[in-house]
């Protein structure tokens, strides 16, 4: 079976096809850069308008050599309305075009799942660092638990925060992981809660030692110390209240070097696996839409046109997990 995965939750519109027989995934995208300032929804929307079209073309000339797509996956939330709108409005024209099963994707189901798949890990946590999100998921009985998450920003955008203040373009992830290289660690408040945790105290403190003179190398140590330690505590928690010794890595974030390193150290002290997906499946990407996309097809989990509506707010706790066997739990 080939999938065609369409993806544009946010900045990434992207397009990609999954063959189930060689395991190959092919991945146009496309992102939108803001000129200034962080995500405009509007700007990011009219991004998905001009560049959906044109990956979902280069994909599906992919899969054209290979006979075609037998089912169209997209991202249905959770992610800027406006882009959703827009990515599940392709995603039914094709649907209907091609005469092939719609398959509705939770995006961040969808960025535990690549993990899971490439790893062949069982039933993994999975920490989820992403831009807009940040959270620890665990599978009990047919779903995909929340065991632990952001009580404020996702992580990714409460670094982007503090990389606006000191004037740079975004993603500021990338910049202050270079910069913490040169820099000196210095305290910042360390805010976990049970099993939550808060950025907004640290953004906060990381701008005023910024405007106080503090070097920006040091402020970018810091903040990655502290917000990576605050993740992989949790982490180790997860692991532990569930008796899992499998971890994956999701997100944009999990790019980062520092947090990887972190995470595998904590693995291996309490032997435990742990997997982190290459970048281009970390970041957000239709890749990990077409892989789930057809594992739900597979399962018979496709969506009719009226039952098809995106939702922004879509948690990976309220998707039934169909394409697991039920002896599993
Ligand atoms: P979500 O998946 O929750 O919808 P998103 O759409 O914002 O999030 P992702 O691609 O998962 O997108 O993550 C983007 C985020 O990753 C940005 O905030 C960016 O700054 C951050 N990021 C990218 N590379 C790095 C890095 N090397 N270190 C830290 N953060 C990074």
């Amino acid at each position: 079976m080939r999938v065609l995965g369409i993806e544009g939750t946010a900045w990434a519109a992207s397009a990609a096809v999954f063959d189930t027989e060689t395991d190959e995934v092919f991945i146009e995208s496309d992102p939108y850069e803001p000129e200034s300032g962080g995500i405009h929804p509007r700007e990011a929307a009219e991004h998905m308008g001009e560049a959906v079209p044109r990956v979902v073309e280069t994909a599906l000339e992919h899969a054209r050599s290979g006979g075609g797509v037998d089912a169209v996956a997209f991202s249905r939330g959770p992610g800027l309305g406006p882009c959703l709108r827009i990515v599940g409005t392709a995603a039914r024209a094709l649907s209907g075009a091609l005469d092939v099963p719609l398959v509705g994707v939770n995006h961040m189901v969808a960025h535990l799942e690549i993990g899971r798949h490439q790893s062949g890990f069982d039933a993994p946590v999975c920490l989820n660092a992403s831009g807009a999100n940040a959270h620890l998921l665990g599978y009990h009985n047919g779903r995909y638990r929340v065991l632990g998450e952001t009580m404020d920003t996702g992580v990714g955008n409460a670094i982007d925060k503090f990389t606006r203040h000191v004037g740079w373009s975004h993603p500021g992830g990338p910049k202050v992981e270079a910069r913490a290289r040169d820099g000196e660690y210095i305290d910042l408040p360390y805010v976990v809660k049970g099993m939550d945790f808060s950025f907004s105290g640290i953004m906060s403190a990381a701008k005023d030692a910024y405007d106080d003179g503090e070097p920006v190398e040091n402020v970018c140590c810091g903040l990655q110390e502290t917000v990576f330690a605050m993740l992989t505590e949790v982490t180790e928690r997860a692991l532990s209240l569930t008796g899992t010794d499998e971890l994956v890595l999701g997100g944009g974030v999990g790019q980062n070097a520092r947090l990887r390193a972190m995470l595998r150290e904590m693995c291996e002290a309490r032997g435990a696996s742990f997997y982190a997906p290459e970048p281009r499946f970390l970041r957000d990407n239709a890749g990990m839409i077409a892989v789930l996309g057809a594992k739900m097809c597979d399962a018979g989990d496709t969506l009719s046109i009226p039952d098809s509506a995106v939702d922004p707010n879509f948690r990976p706790d309220e998707v039934p997990v169909s394409w697991r066997g039920t002896q599993e739990s």
